[in-house]
Order: C-alpha cells, then structure tokens, then sequence
C-alpha cells in the first residue's frame, strides 16, 4: 500500500494536488476537513460539535478525527493505498495513526510538506473564498488565525515523520502542473 501524508497549511494546495494524486495512482482521497464538512451538512452530532471548532479556525478534539478516520480506513480495506490531506494535525494524531495503520500491518510511505509563504495562503484562500462556500476562507482574520493554529499546533507533526526519516518538503508555488510534476517524482520514490 502507498500511504501518504500531503502536508503543508491552509491554501498550500493539498485538496488541489491530491485530487490529481488519486487519479494517477488510484488511491484513496482521506480528507478531513471534507469529511468533516459533510457531517455538518447532514447535521448529525459529530458535525454539530465539529461546527463549534470549525467556525472559529480552531482544531476539532483528536478523539473525534481519529474515530473518523478509523472508520474510513475501515471502510477501504482494498484500497491501493490513501492520501492523507488535513490529517494529522497534532502529533497525537499522528501518533494515533501509526496505531491504526500497524494493526493492520500497514505504515505511512512518506509525508510531503508543500512549503507556501503567508501572503499567498491568505491570498489563494481569500480568492477560494469567492467560490468554495466555505466561510472560513471568507474572514481574512479567521484565515490568520487557521495559519496560527497550523503554526503552533501542526507544525510539530513534521518532526515526528522527520524523526521516522518520512519528511520530504517540496515548493508549493508556481504551476499545479509542475509542482504536480515534482509531486510525482517524490511519490515514485515512495512507491518504488
Ligand atoms: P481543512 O479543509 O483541512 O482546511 O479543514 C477545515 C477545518 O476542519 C479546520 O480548520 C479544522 O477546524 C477542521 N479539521 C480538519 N482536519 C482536522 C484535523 N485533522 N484535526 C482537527 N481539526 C481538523
């Protein structure tokens, strides 16, 4: 199985780059902001208590995401494999992760962080604000905040796949074509 972690904050382009992953590679798309935003459509509890965190930027509790996630892995047992967008977030759950995966006896490949600098993310995210629905791209100050909580809550989660020998940083500025390109050299890597 290709296990992999698209890392990087919001608007690095890990929704836009791991469409195009599952296409070539046939995996599975696990993204939890995606999921998340589905259960808060149909209204159901977990999306009610996700809606709370998601509205002001904040991180929705690990307990939540990992039964989520669990369940999804679950529920893809003949899978070639995931891309990992949105999740982990905190070395909890990274940590969290390896359990699910190792009772399986499966592993994380790599993780791939796409590096953006500020300006851009709140520019890109502002400018998906126009179209994507999504009131949290909508509030410049919401967005700031979303970059703040990824700086002191997510960052660290580079270090644990970087302990592991897992972490590989690819720029995340210029066409989607070539950091798509560049993407796929490091996934070759991972696969081969
Ligand atoms: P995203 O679509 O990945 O930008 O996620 C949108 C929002 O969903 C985030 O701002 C968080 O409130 C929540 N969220 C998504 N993934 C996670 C996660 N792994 N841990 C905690 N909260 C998450």
């Amino acid at each position: 199985m290709l296990n992999i972690v698209l890392f990087g904050p919001p608007g690095a382009g890990k929704g836009t780059q791991s469409a195009k992953i599952i296409e070539k590679y046939h995996l599975i798309h696990l993204s939890t902001g995606d999921l998340l935003r589905a259960e808060k459509k149909s209204g159901t509890e977990l999306g009610l208590k996700a809606k709370e965190y998601m509205d002001r930027g904040a991180l929705v509790p690990d307990s939540v995401l990992i039964d989520m996630v669990d369940k999804k892995i679950q529920e893809n047992k003949e899978a070639k494999g995931f891309v990992f967008d949105g999740f982990p977030r905190t070395v909890a759950q990274a940590e969290a992760l390896d359990e699910m995966l190792t009772k399986r006896n499966l592993n994380i490949s790599g993780m791939i962080a796409l590096e953006v600098e500020e300006a851009e993310l709140i520019k890109r995210l502002l400018e998906r604000g126009k179209t994507s629905n999504r009131a949290d791209d909508r509030n410049e100050e919401l967005i700031k905040n979303r970059i703040q909580v990824y700086h002191d809550e997510t960052s660290p989660v580079a270090d644990f796949y970087k302990k592991q020998g897992k972490y590989t940083l690819l720029k995340g500025v210029g066409g989607i074509e070539d950091i798509f390109a560049s993407l796929c050299e490091k996934i070759d890597i991972l696969s081969s």
